[in-house]
Formats: C-alpha cells, sequence, structure tokens
C-alpha cells in the first residue's frame, strides 16, 4: 500500500469541494487535499488547476535552480534520432524495429532487445549502435 501524500498546489485548501471539509460543524475548515497519488505535476498535484498554482508560484524559481536555456537547442542529422516498433497486428512475433531519423529519414533495423533496453539512441538523439 501506498503511503498518503499532500497535493503540491499551493492554494489547493482555497477550492472549496466537498472532499476538502474537515473538522466538526462550528470549527469547519478546508484542507489540502491527500492521496496515494495525483495525476498531474509529474504525481505531485490533484488538478490542473493546483499544477498551475504550483508553477505561478515556484516556476520561475525552478528554472533559475536547475539553469534556463540561454541558446537555442538545434536538432541536426546527428541528433535526429528516435527508436521505433513497426507493428504486425496479425502477428506480435514479426513487429519490426528501428531506428529512425526525423531530418533524413533514414531507417536502420535493431534488434528488439536494442529496442526494449533502449541502446540504440542516446536520450539526446544520437546513435548509439
Ligand atoms: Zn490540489
Amino acid at each position: 500500500m501506498s503511503q498518503l501524500k499532500y497535493c503540491q498546489g499551493p492554494r489547493c485548501h482555497t477550492y472549496d469541494t466537498k472532499d476538502r471539509k474537515r473538522g466538526p460543524k462550528d470549527n469547519k475548515r478546508n484542507e489540502t487535499r491527500r492521496r496515494s497519488s495525483f495525476y498531474y505535476l509529474d504525481g505531485n498535484a490533484c488538478s490542473m488547476q493546483c499544477m498551475y498554482d504550483w508553477f505561478n508560484v515556484y516556476g520561475s524559481r525552478a528554472l533559475d535552480h536547475f539553469g534556463r536555456t540561454t541558446q537555442p537547442k538545434v536538432l541536426t542529422q546527428d541528433n535526429a534520432w528516435r527508436v521505433r516498433r513497426s507493428y504486425n497486428w496479425d502477428d506480435r512475433q514479426q513487429d519490426t524495429f528501428y531506428v529512425y531519423n526525423y531530418l533524413t529519414q533514414e531507417r536502420r533495423p535493431i534488434t528488439e532487445q536494442q529496442y526494449d533496453n533502449d541502446l540504440a539512441v542516446t536520450t539526446d538523439g544520437r546513435l548509439a549502435i
């Protein structure tokens, strides 16, 4: 069983919904939502609104902390590779695997093992085989 965690939206408790209400009749209050998992903000916010609230308060600081993009990133033939799977719906054993270059449209076959283990292309799109 996974542990409960709180929504990280800084204004979560200000949204007036039934499930946020706590306390006795004479001392009602709204609390931040608590769940075992969330769908937004990579599993840290209960709603799109809470995700945007988080970004509005902390987003710029996060960018400064992790480093802003100060130069254009460039896609060239060298880093335009992605792994792909071509499904054979009649016989899954016949699926084919290949690397594909978005700029040149070149295809090169790879093995299923290279596909499964992310061995053919680096995370920045370069051929690793
Ligand atoms: Zn929330």
